[in-house]
């Protein structure tokens, strides 16, 4: 590495020692990131050929206010997301706030009273317990008499085929598939393993609802859950697929019947899909989706390398540092509170928005516990751009994520590091 960078880094207040650290590890990845580099240019062509298919125009990019009647652009974009995910239509929305509030609408939208939900993967993402009433919460859908029943992950992490089997009733409508592992140990479901679990509960019975919660995994793979037979992919803009431009919004596509229903439940029966002003936000959407395969490849990259370096250091780390990747989050086990404390706060300290606060743990709603968060991001809490999250209990893991960048991943890591070793919480 050259003196003039170095300088740079010291400047910054990386240490050359945990700099020479990190640039060992990276040595050994070249192979790695050039499979990434792969992915994502197979993902923008796929990316610029749906653009093209749906002629993407400047037209699109103007803004619409009120009901937002006829808005081209709006109706345009979600022709646009179908032609990536190959489904009949997507719903994409600036109304739509979050995640959460994706898969809130998509399951309200699909489900009546007296049907049920089926997890075959485990317990669902923290906040998803509230909205079907897996925890006692004001509006579930619990309360709209909707059941719920879950079949855990077996011990090594396969599918429990039986236990499957038996959970399906008469009355099981939808099945909900959560791709990523979210504040969780399990491993990430790839596509592939995705696809065989929908084929195996399609044989059973094939008008069963299959959604996956895509949030995290967009662009990861070149293939989607809707490539592998799932009717319906759920996922948030400010994370993968808006490219870290995207301000606000989420995503659900799939069949035609399916987005309209969910349609029908995000605005009005009767009104579904036809309402809904963009205000001058589509652009942005447009643009975030363009940058989202090369933005994904660089969190990837960073997911990779902070898996290398802190498992040579001894930690236990999920991924690991050579398996293959399904979505974007890196979990590394630090064992500590004060060491998930001092990792937060490097995270921080390498952002280009805030980063001379110093995060804290906190009772954040919708969590069961406290939880830490380091995030210096342009849009406000998007996790496509470098962040770092973690629930202060055992076995104090942290999750990261995300990076712009890759050049900014990697140097959160490293100042990551930093902290630790300033902290004497590690030895290098
Ligand atoms: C982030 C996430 C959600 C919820 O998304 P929010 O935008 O935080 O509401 C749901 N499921 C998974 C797997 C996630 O990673």
């Amino acid at each position: 590495m050259n003196s003039d960078l170095i300088k740079m880094y010291q400047s910054l207040h990386l240490d050359e020692k945990v700099l020479q650290y990190c640039m060992g590890v990276e040595d050994s990845l070249k192979e790695r990131f050039e499979a990434i580099d792969r992915t994502a240019e197979y993902n923008q062509l796929k990316v610029i050929k749906a653009m093209q298919d749906n002629r993407v125009s400047d037209i699109h990019f103007a803004a619409t206010t009120g009901y937002g009647y006829n808005d081209l652009g709006r109706d345009t974009l979600e022709a646009v997301y179908a032609s990536v995910f190959h489904t009949e239509a997507a719903l994409v929305r600036p109304q739509i706030t979050c995640g959460t509030h994706a898969l809130t609408v998509a399951l309200a939208g699909n489900l009546r009273p007296g049907d049920e939900i089926l997890s075959p993967v485990g317990k669902p993402y923290d906040t998803l317990e509230g909205v079907i009433g897996i925890r006692e919460s004001k509006g579930s859908l619990k309360e709209y008499g909707i059941t719920y029943s879950q079949v855990n992950l077996l011990e090594d992490g396969s599918f429990d085929y039986d236990g499957i089997k038996a959970a399906i009733n008469d009355r099981t409508r939808l099945i909900t598939i959560q791709r990523s592992k979210g504040y969780q140990t399990r491993p990430t479901l790839s596509v592939s393993r995705i696809g065989e679990l929908i084929a195996f509960i399609k044989n059973i019975r094939p008008d069963v609802i299959c959604m996956v919660d895509n949030c995290y995994g967009e662009f990861v793979e070149t293939r989607e859950p809707t490539d592998a037979g799932a009717d319906l992919c759920v996922g948030s803009l400010i994370k993968n697929p808006g490219g870290g431009l995207a301000p606000i919004g989420g995503y659900i596509a799939g069949k035609e019947e399916y987005v309209e229903n969910a349609a029908y439940r995000l605005t009005s029966p009767g009104l579904g899909k036809e309402v809904g002003a963009t205000l001058g936000l589509n652009q942005q959407l447009y643009q975030g989706l363009f940058l989202a395969p090369s933005v994904v490849a660089s969190a990837l990259k960073g997911a990779i390398f902070a898996a290398n370096i802190y498992e040579s250091l001894g930690y236990s780390v999920i991924p690991n540092g050579t398996e293959s990747r399904h979505d974007i989050i890196q979990a590394v086990t630090l064992n500590s509170p004060e060491a998930v404390i001092a990792f937060c706060k490097g995270i921080q300290a390498a952002a280009p928005v805030d980063s001379f606060v110093t995060p804290e743990p906190w009772a954040m709603p919708g969590y069961h516990s406290d939880v830490i968060m380091a995030a210096g991001t342009f849009v406000s809490g998007s996790s496509i751009e470098l962040s770092a999250d973690a629930p202060i209990e055992p076995p104090y893991a942290v999750y990261f994520q995300g990076g712009l960048t890759w050049h900014h991943a990697r140097f959160g890591i490293m100042m990551s590091l930093q902290k630790l070793y300033e902290e004497k919480l590690v030895t290098l």
